[in-house]
């Protein structure tokens, strides 16, 4: 079983290359930002938390986050899934960590990191536009600023820590979605 992170910024793309990936490799996909709002949504008690930090631009607790992962890699994943694609997670080197070892627990590992790159001016053009009807507590002007900053503090760094590792590849966010499909599928393709 594969398991490749989509990496990037919010409005990077990854919710758009997910979909084209499940339909050509047939990967699961887990997104933590749908999982989180699927509890806003339904009301539960993690929603109830979990709002009080998205509608922040902020991120939710790296344990809390941690638990939520493995929970539906448990749950929800078919244990024959040809692979798994983890969107916007990790998020911070500690999830980075806790991943490493929720894998390494179930005999597994991270095969490989696509990283969508764009600046800035780019995703909060992207942003404001999904805003217009996305209906999401963090698609304003004011909560997309502060999602950048948290981006470039705490997740950029994964960057660096899984270029160290060998397993980082960086795609060209910016252009067609279906030439940055191509250059996606020929990095996974090369696994
Ligand atoms: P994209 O548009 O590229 O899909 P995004 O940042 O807009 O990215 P989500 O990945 O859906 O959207 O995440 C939305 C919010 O959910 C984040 O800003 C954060 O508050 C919370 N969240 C999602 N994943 C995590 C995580 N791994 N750790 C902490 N908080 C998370
Ligand atoms: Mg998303």
């Amino acid at each position: 079983m594969l398991n490749v992170v989509l990496f990037g910024a919010p409005g990077s793309g990854k919710g758009t290359q997910s979909e084209r990936l499940i339909d050509r490799y047939g990967f699961h996909h887990i997104s933590t930002g749908d999982v989180l709002r699927s509890h806003i949504a339904r009301g539960t008690e993690l929603g109830r938390v979990a709002d009080s930090y998205i509608s922040k631009g902020q991120l939710i607790p790296d344990d809390l986050m941690a638990n939520i992962l493995a929970d539906v890699l448990d749950n929800e994943v078919d244990k024959g899934a040809k692979g798994v694609i983890f969107d916007g997670f990790p998020r911070t080197v500690a999830q980075a960590e806790a991943l490493e070892g929720i894998l390494q627990e179930r005999g597994r590992k991270v095969d490989m990191v696509i990283g969508l790159e764009t600046d800035d001016e780019e995703l909060t053009a992207r942003l404001l536009k999904r805003g217009i009807d996305s209906g999401r507590s963090d698609d304003n002007l004011e909560t997309i600023r502060k999602r950048l900053e948290v981006y470039h503090n705490q997740t950029s760094p994964l960057r660096d820590y899984y270029t160290g590792q060998g397993k980082y590849r960086k795609v060209e966010g910016k252009g067609h979605p279906d030439e940055i499909f191509t250059a996606i599928a020929s990095h996974i393709d090369s696994i």
